[in-house]
């Protein structure tokens, strides 16, 4: 099911990419050309990120083996991971910051955590005007530890909450380009973690508050 879902979905950009081909080769006008070029390049920057994240999921399927949780502090984890993205959240005057980081472990694998939260914060920023904020966050309690990105941006109605989840499934509307699956992967490897992930308002009433909330901390 997944090489067939994978096969349809690839069909349309390429169809795409073929027409832009098609379009420069008939350009006349050097800027009619350049223009021509330019959508074919950002179409094939899109195909290859859809390639991306499908061999992101393919390498999550159950059947190729779970890598093993090892302890690992998620604080650690989340300070390396929100570097990572500063230069994208500074391109879009973003202020994306660790706003509370408690030390704590969790059985994790870590590049698989890496992916998931990226995969969250990369959403947060996309989906986000820019000159707002996002706040990620590490709790650790009695009972849960949580890890939280909370956003200003557009937010996810309720009953698109669960759909987000599957599959190539989009907002309708959305200005941003993607493919659908950054979610997916997120799910899967929660599910690996024995995680939940939770959508929920946004602080203030406004944008997305995403809350992966891992089983019962053990120290
Ligand atoms: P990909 O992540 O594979 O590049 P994508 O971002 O479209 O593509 P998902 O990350 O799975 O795919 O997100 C699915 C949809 O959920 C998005 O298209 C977007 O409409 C919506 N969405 C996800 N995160 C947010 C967010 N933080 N704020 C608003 N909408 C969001
Ligand atoms: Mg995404």
């Amino acid at each position: 099911q997944f090489t067939a879902d994978a096969a349809h979905e690839l069909r349309s950009p390429l169809t795409a990419l073929s027409l832009q081909a098609q379009l420069a080769e008939r350009a006349i006008a050097p800027e009619q050309r350049a223009q021509a070029l330019q959508t074919l390049r950002q179409g094939i920057d899109r195909a290859s990120h859809l390639v991306q994240q499908l061999l992101t999921l393919a390498r999550l399927e159950p059947e190729v083996g779970d890598s093993p949780l090892k302890p690992l502090f998620l604080d650690d984890l989340a300070r390396n991971v929100v570097a990572d993205f500063a230069p994208l959240a500074a391109n879009r005057h973003i202020d994306l910051g660790l706003t509370r980081a408690d030390h704590v472990l969790v059985a994790g694998a870590e590049e698989a955590l890496r992916i998931l939260l990226g995969n969250l914060i990369d959403n947060a920023i996309r989906y986000s005007p820019t000159n707002t904020r996002i706040d990620v966050s590490v709790f650790k309690d009695a009972k849960t530890v949580r890890l939280e990105v909370n956003d200003t941006g557009t937010g996810i109605a309720l009953d698109e909450r669960d759909r987000v989840f599957d599959r190539f499934y989009r907002v309708l509307n959305s200005a941003e380009s993607g493919s659908g699956l950054g979610l997916a992967i997120a799910k899967r490897i929660a599910d690996q973690h024995q995680a939940d992930i939770t959508l929920r308002d946004g602080d203030g009433g406004m944008g997305l508050k995403v809350i992966v909330t891992f089983p019962e901390n053990r120290e």
